[in-house]
């Protein structure tokens, strides 16, 4: 007889759950049965009561996504709904990406939510409540891990797997390596970001994604063709907007979605970076590797959808006539410049209007840099891609109450949207400069990257993000930024640091930042009003102590100095009492944003509502 068990105190048995959940026959069970007589067991960890839970949603506030729809025409907005549809089927395919676990514990979720909802709260009390924010929090990980907590789980006690779901879950490196060496044909497929590794009959097998994911691609890739259809036909073409046209964005949706079975992504890199300027810009597919800590092989599916604003792109492009000049003004000496970089890579200004998959797990994405085949970069470079309505969310809901505790109030008027957008655009451009390849003396070559090793993204980092200040005075110099950007963009760059330090100081950005707070605090360009705890921005020392360290990590890169690099993050790495303290006055403030997408709303009537299967939690009011 089963039994449901969710009543009065909520005899939750989660962890234990969980545990069962990896096994395939006591997971089966679970699912079997009529709806009613699920057995429906569920047990918050004792570690981690509501209270703990409420104060991690605290972190992210929802923010509504706008953006301007007056500019679509109905064609757009009927393929716009076949694209946030094709959208949550890459939810669901990074689901599965990230846990093997998660499609048990999505529909454990769900049973137990439908049940509570059908109780009244005389006999659950706050359980209901308790569970919608579980659901939250998990929908905003994307499995029962927080992410802002070094992936310490909030459901339950298992340890996330490091390799997420792209290996076995109890397979080790060394396996993986040795496998490696006794099969050396197998090194494409093995290391390829493509596969997913499975255990066939115990031993070790690449799996391509075209047949790990085959079910949701080809749903995807029917969506992707379908939108392409809409934005083509001649009837339809009419309809837009002067001077825009589809073609090229209908030749990338329909070779991705070709790729989708295929498993060879590399045409449709190529047909992503040829999309000519138009209002719709689509991203989708399987991209960054971080989500793989075990190896940093496999890549995630994600997707951007988004509306650019061809004016700020063309704006822009204009950069890119400098770039030869910016990299002749670096302040290291001639033989270390690279003057051999394309300059062809654009950059396009974009409103977010729905994303899924991988980047809208945890912290949301402000930038990118796309597509990773080192052969499509060679060939077409890569294409920049700024998402200015979500750095906006950012600024107003998070660096402004920061910028309020922790500046000196006689320079607030310099923080300024603009300012703060135009710092993570330098720091993109500046990813681009400065040493890549090594000539060593005895005539060999070697890479920036593969001399810094492990000690690379936290140099590489705090270049870009002090290279960047340095740029913007040059800029300004040269007449592209208006007079007043680089002091806006120092003062503004205060408030920055504390921002991405609480990311965590182990993460590349969050150690970069620490490193350049230190260093220019050492410089006395920045410094500290014992009586009012806040800081303040020497303007005039500013200059001097940003080309100082721009020389030091330069320097570091064009040598490939690992040992000067170790020293330096030694050296400048670290918190200090006088940061904690500051930290510390910041924690009601949100860590970052949830977005809430009004995309959705061209989807057809009958998926308007449906989440992941589970109601939106503020439809709730219990
Ligand atoms: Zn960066």
């Amino acid at each position: 007889m089963k039994r449901l068990l969710l009543v009065g105190l909520l005899v939750f048995a989660l962890p234990l759950w969980i545990s069962c959940a990896k096994k395939d026959d006591s997971g089966k069970t679970k699912q079997q049965g009529a709806q009613k007589e699920t057995e429906v067991t569920m047990t918050i960890p004792e570690h981690i009561p509501h209270y703990d839970l409420k104060i991690k949603l605290r972190q992210y506030t929802k923010v509504d996504m706008g953006y301007d729809a007056a500019v679509l025409s109905d064609p757009e907005k009927e393929a716009l709904g076949k694209l946030v549809q094709a959208g949550r089927v890459v939810d669901d395919i990074f689901f599965r990406q990230v846990w093997s676990g998660n499609a048990a514990l999505e529909k454990q979720l769900n049973d137990v939510h439908a049940y509570s909802h059908e109780r009244p709260s005389s006999e659950i009390g706050e359980n209901h409540t308790l569970i919608l924010d579980m659901i939250r929090y998990y929908n905003i990980n994307f499995g029962p891990w927080d992410r802002l907590a070094v992936d310490s789980p909030f459901m339950g006690s298992l340890p996330k797997p490091q390799g997420a779901n792209f290996y076995p879950e109890d397979m080790t490196k060394q396996e993986f390596d040795s496998f490696l060496a006794q099969h050396p044909d197998k090194d494409e497929e093995f290391r390829g970001y493509f596969t997913a590794i499975r255990r066939k009959d115990g031993a070790l097998t690449a799996v391509p994604y075209s047949e790990e994911y085959k079910d949701l691609l080809a749903k995807a890739a029917g969506l992707l063709r379908e939108a392409a259809d809409i934005l083509t036909k001649p009837e339809n073409t009419a309809k837009v907007a002067k001077g825009v046209d589809y073609t090229t964005l209908a030749a990338y949706l329909r070779s991705r979605a070709d790729a989708f079975s295929s498993n060879s992504y590399r045409q449709s890199d190529m047909d992503w970076m040829d999309v000519k300027d138009n209002t719709i810009d689509v991203t989708i597919g399987p991209y960054e590797v971080y989500e793989d800590a075990l190896f940093g092989y496999k890549a995630s599916f994600e997707t951007f959808l988004a509306i650019r604003y061809p004016a700020d792109s063309k704006k822009l492009e204009g950069i890119k006539r400098y770039i030869p000049k910016l990299e002749a003004s670096l302040p290291i000496p001639a033989e270390y410049k690279n003057t051999s970089r394309g300059t062809e890579s654009p950059v396009s200004v974009v409103d977010l209007v729905y994303s899924a998959g991988d980047t809208k797990a945890g912290v949301q994405t402000i930038a990118f840099n796309l597509p990773n085949d080192e052969a499509v970069r060679d060939a077409k470079g890569t294409k920049k891609v700024m998402l200015k309505n979500v750095s906006k969310a950012k600024f107003d809901m998070i660096l402004l109450p920061i910028t309020e505790q922790v500046l000196d109030p006689s320079q607030m008027d310099q923080v300024v949207f603009d300012a703060y957008f135009n710092n993570t655009l330098m720091h993109e451009l500046s990813h681009g400069l400065g040493p890549g390849t090594i000539h060593r003396k005895d005539g060999t070559e070697t890479t920036v990257n593969r001399e810094l090793k492990d000690l690379y993204p936290a140099i590489e980092e705090a270049k870009a993000d002090i290279l960047g200040l340095y740029c913007t005075k040059m800029l300004q110099k040269e007449g592209f930024f208006e007079k007043g950007m680089d002091t806006k963009g120092y003062v503004c760059f205060l408030p920055g640091f504390f921002r991405a330090i609480r990311f965590g100081a182990s993460s590349a950005h969050g150690n970069a930042n620490m490193m350049e707070f230190n260093f220019l605090r050492e410089q006395g360009a920045i410094s500290l009003d014992q009586e009012s705890g806040k800081f303040r921005v020497h303007l005039g020392k500013m200059p001097a102590a940003v080309e100082a360290m721009a020389k030091e990590l330069l320097m570091i890169q064009a040598l490939g100095d690992y040992d000067a690099a170790s020293a330096f993050i030694e050296k400048y790495g670290q918190s200090s009492p006088e940061l904690d303290t500051l930290l510390a006055k910041l924690k009601d403030i949100p860590v970052d944003i949830e977005p809430v997408f009004k995309a959705e709303e061209y989807l057809d009537k009958s998926l308007q509502r449906h989440v992941h299967n589970v109601p939106q939690p503020q439809e709730h009011q219990h």
